[in-house]
């Protein structure tokens, strides 16, 4: 059973600062895949869910992700840069 520790494990400062930022928003970590793929939940009423890929083949990967966030979900954005 991998944990949030295992997708962390060797994960970029990037991503490790989106985790970050999603603990601190309440957003909590519901499930983590054997391909390292995490699937995070907000604590709004709308229940707003997303998969994250914690070992991104692409560049910008994490920066685009924290866009999309802003733009479906109830994730703010900020502090970060
Ligand atoms: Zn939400």
């Amino acid at each position: 059973m991998l944990t949030l520790k295992d997708a962390l494990d060797g994960a970029t400062p990037e991503v490790k600062a989106l985790f970050t930022d999603a603990e601190a928003q309440g957003w909590k970590v519901v499930r983590v895949t054997s391909d390292l793929e995490v699937r995070m939940a907000c604590s709004c009423s709308k229940r707003h869910n997303k998969w994250f890929n914690a070992r991104p083949a692409t560049p910008g990967y994490e920066e685009r992700y924290r866009l999309l966030l802003v733009r479906r979900t109830c994730w703010q954005e900020g502090g970060s840069e």
